[in-house]
């Protein structure tokens, strides 16, 4: 076992420069942990950044341009979600900020984070199962309840609460739950 205790070093105490003057790194990485907190209203328990619906900061001289890709097409949340960021942004004292919907490439379930993926299902909804969930045979995906884990389960309805949810219930524990699609 080595200690790294004794090794430790207090970091300098700074006090907070104004968004123009700090290094473009910096205001970025502090900019992506308050705009990548914000959730999507479909889905609170997910950030933009577990949903890697935020994709790029752009800093340039204290200008802060962010950009974004809806989950699914015509999603209404987007609206929200960029005047979410701006609020919170503006609440930390940074900003003016402008945000950009970016619509290609378009958002894939691929993007989502492990970190997300977790959250998700706890949350009680199966996430995408990218490929690996699929049976190779006659094309019927086989999705896990996200409460028991049980496989043996069964789609109701193509759709569940959002159109980006189908409706499907585990017959082990009889619960119904909805199941992220793949997109
Ligand atoms: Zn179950």
């Amino acid at each position: 076992m080595i200690s790294i205790a004794e090794h430790r070093i207090d970091a300098p105490r700074v006090p907070a420069a104004p968004a123009s003057e700090r290094r473009p790194e910096d205001l970025r990485a502090e900019v992506w942990r308050i705009a990548g907190a914000v959730v999507d209203p479909e889905i609170p328990a997910l950030s933009i950044a577990d949903l890697g619906v935020l994709r790029d900061i752009r800093v340039d001289r204290g200008a802060i341009e962010i950009f974004i890709t809806p989950t699914y097409s015509g999603c209404p949340a987007m609206n929200v979600i960029a005047v979410e960021i701006t609020l919170a942004l503006a609440k930390s004292g940074l900003g003016p900020a402008r945000v950009t919907t970016v619509l290609s490439p378009a958002w894939t379930t691929d993007w989502m984070s492990q970190e997300g993926r977790r959250k998700l299902k706890e949350y009680g909804v199966a996430p995408p199962q990218n490929g690996g969930g699929r049976r190779a045979l006659f094309g019927i995906e086989q999705i896990n309840c996200p409460r028991c884990d049980s496989a043996d389960t069964a789609q109701i309805a193509e759709f569940g609460s959002t159109s980006c949810k189908a409706l499907w219930r585990c017959n082990s524990c009889r619960e119904p739950f909805d199941y992220f699609k793949c997109h």
